[in-house]
């Protein structure tokens, strides 16, 4: 009895904690949105042409070599969920098409430091329009709502 509440203690804080990490977003250089992988943090950015960029960053804050990981993005608009194709930059990935128009729906960014790292999931909700408070699209709005 004992041994189960201190259980389900600890996974209501587990969960809690998890709900706390989901809800704050931290603000990219490039204006998109940092996601919090590991080793190297990920931002996920959208472009002026709507292409998905995702750009890998050191502690310092200094774009990182690609290197091993690895990267998949979904987008998940009213048409039907499609995986978005990209292509390596030196520091990351773009996608190559511009992501599908409507919105706002969702995509789920996918990240694995190396093949057999675990797999490291992030969604965002893909509202490309600017918010009035911080000027930053709402994908990536960084204001307490
Ligand atoms: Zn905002």
């Amino acid at each position: 009895m004992k041994t189960r509440s201190l259980l389900t203690l600890v996974l209501a804080f587990a969960a809690a904690a998890a709900a706390g990490a989901a809800d704050k977003i931290v603000a990219g250089p490039k204006g998109g949105r940092l996601l919090a992988t590991e080793p190297h943090a990920a931002e996920f950015f959208v472009t002026a042409e709507r292409k998905a960029e995702i750009t890998f960053y050191d502690a310092a804050g200094q774009p990182v070599a690609r290197g091993a990981q690895a990267v998949t993005v979904t987008a998940e608009p009213a048409g039907g969920r499609a995986r978005v194709e990209l292509v390596p930059t030196p520091h990351g990935f773009v996608s190559v098409a511009p992501l599908p128009e409507g919105g706002p729906y969702r995509v789920v960014v996918q990240v694995r430091a190396t093949p057999e790292a675990r797999l490291q999931n992030f969604r965002v909700d893909l509202n490309t329009e600017v918010c009035g408070g911080c000027d930053r699209a709402e994908y990536a709005c960084t204001c307490e709502h």
